[in-house]
């Protein structure tokens, strides 16, 4: 088995042809992860002739709660749809050629209704992370295809060199802690945590999430209004971030803390231990709370759900296995089988739009690798353009709301205000 540390050697690596594709044979697809990417990947792939999955997933059922939000883009069946965000449209236009969006829109066009309907559904509103996970799982596991393994395990980055044989892909899904995104590097660093990875930290929140017994709604007025009273800590909840299911407003957002609050915080908690040790924080929500009471009538249900995240922006520097065909040791089993990163595993970026990110970089994974007389180098080259322009949209997407939420802030404090306005 080839050793994962070798040193890299300097060298253009000669059988890196440039005409050199996937195999004609079927194509064995290692998937590790089967979180929300890891599923919509296999999901595609399975739905594609020639290919044979194994998808490796280390939790043996789905259970994560939260309620998340979808992005309409990722339905959309128009340029004026994609780019129908008002913060992102534009960069969307700056970023991308016609022809690229095109090709996404037809790619969409191409999905099996099965999915393509699941997707439709999610981007309406809110929905559980658990039932998007649990319902692609069973659709993969209620296709007629049998064209996919599924393997419970924890991988380690050893077992996935060693389970690799020339001509085989291997995508990592492995979310924000990927398994092998710090040995896509060549170079003296290789392997060691961050090594492959550019990481900005906006800023530490709390997730702050609760149910609310009468509808609500709350938009950029609504925000204000109901923090008036908040000097700090104002709650926000984020756009499209309630939903009302016809007698529950599900209502999540987030409050900024510090460095050192939030190293005084468990990773999640209730109300009862907020209001004991962050008496600040909960005193806000709780004016906000009353307001939204006084509005609308209604009671909260049960308690809040607290979970306490770095919100950080980040991007692998090479999403693919490109370096080790053009400099690393011919015989390392990453120069035959090409591996890609998808999902958090590659790009991980605050404000909820990570799972919209991921699932848009596997419809394109998965378009280009049905090509399967495209050269492996132009695959490789194209996943990493694309990701690095997906990269660029979010990263000034992320940068924006979050400048906009600096200023929000600060908004009763005109000087502090200005402070933050670099106007030109
Ligand atoms: C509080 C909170 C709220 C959020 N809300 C939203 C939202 O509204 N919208 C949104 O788009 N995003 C949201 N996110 C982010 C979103 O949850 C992630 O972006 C998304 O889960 C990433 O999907 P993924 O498949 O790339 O990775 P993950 O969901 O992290 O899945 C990775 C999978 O790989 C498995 N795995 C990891 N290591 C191994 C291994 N060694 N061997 C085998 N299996 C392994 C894991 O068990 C897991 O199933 C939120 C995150 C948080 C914390």
């Amino acid at each position: 088995m080839a050793s994962l540390n070798e040193p890299p050697i300097e060298k253009i690596n000669a059988s890196f042809a440039t005409t050199e594709t996937l195999p004609a044979r079927e194509l064995r697809v290692h998937i590790i992860g089967a979180g929300p990417v890891g599923l919509l990947l296999t999901a595609l792939l399975q739905s594609m002739e020639g290919f044979s999955v194994r998808l490796y997933e280390k939790r043996p059922k789905y259970v994560r709660t939260r309620m998340v939000k979808l992005s309409s883009y990722l339905v959309a069946d128009s340029l004026e749809s994609y780019q129908a965000d008002h913060i992102d449209g534009e960069s969307i236009q700056a970023i991308f050629d016609d022809e690229e969006l095109q090709a996404g829109l037809a790619f969409r066009q191409s999905i099996p209704l099965d999915l393509m309907s699941l997707l439709r559904k999610w981007v309406q509103g809110f929905c559980p992370l658990n039932t998007i996970e649990q319902s692609l799982s069973d659709l993969i596991d209620a296709r007629a295809s049998n064209s996919v393994q599924r393997i419970v395990a924890v991988m380690t980055a050893e077992e996935a060199v060693a389970m690799l044989e020339p001509g085989d892909l291997l995508i990592d899904c492995t979310g924000s802690n990927s398994l092998l995104r710090d040995y896509l590097a060549t170079g003296s660093a290789l392997g060691h945590v961050g090594a492959n990875t550019l990481n900005i930290r906006l800023e530490y929140a709390l997730v702050i999430t609760f149910l609310y017994g009468q509808k609500y709604d709350c938009n950029e007025y609504c925000k204000y209004s109901k923090n008036i009273e908040n000097p700090h800590y104002k709650f926000i909840p984020m756009v499209h971030r309630t939903h009302y299911d016809g007698s529950v407003s599900h209502v999540t957002g987030i409050v900024n803390i510090t460095a050192k609050e939030y190293a005084a915080m468990p990773s999640r908690f209730d109300g009862e231990l907020l209001r004991g040790n962050f008496p600040s924080v909960a005193q806000s929500m709780d004016r906000f709370i009353d307001k939204i009471k006084q509005e609308t009538n209604g009671e909260i249900l049960g308690d809040l759900e607290i979970v306490r995240i770095p919100l950080d922006l980040y991007r692998a520097r090479n999403a693919t296995s490109r370096q080790w065909r053009t400099a690393g040791p011919g015989d390392h089993p990453f120069v035959s089988s090409p591996v890609f990163l998808a999902g958090d595993s590659a790009i991980g970026s605050p404000y909820f739009q990570s799972i919209s990110l991921g699932f848009e970089c596997a419809m394109f994974l998965a378009g280009l690798i049905a090509q399967r007389d495209l050269p492996l180098r132009d695959m490789l080259d194209r996943y990493e353009l694309y990701t690095y322009k997906q990269w660029l949209r979010v990263y000034m997407r992320s940068k924006m709301i979050k400048h906009n939420k600096d200023l929000f802030e600060t908004i009763d404090d005109p000087l502090a205000l200005l402070d933050k306005l670099h106007i030109y």
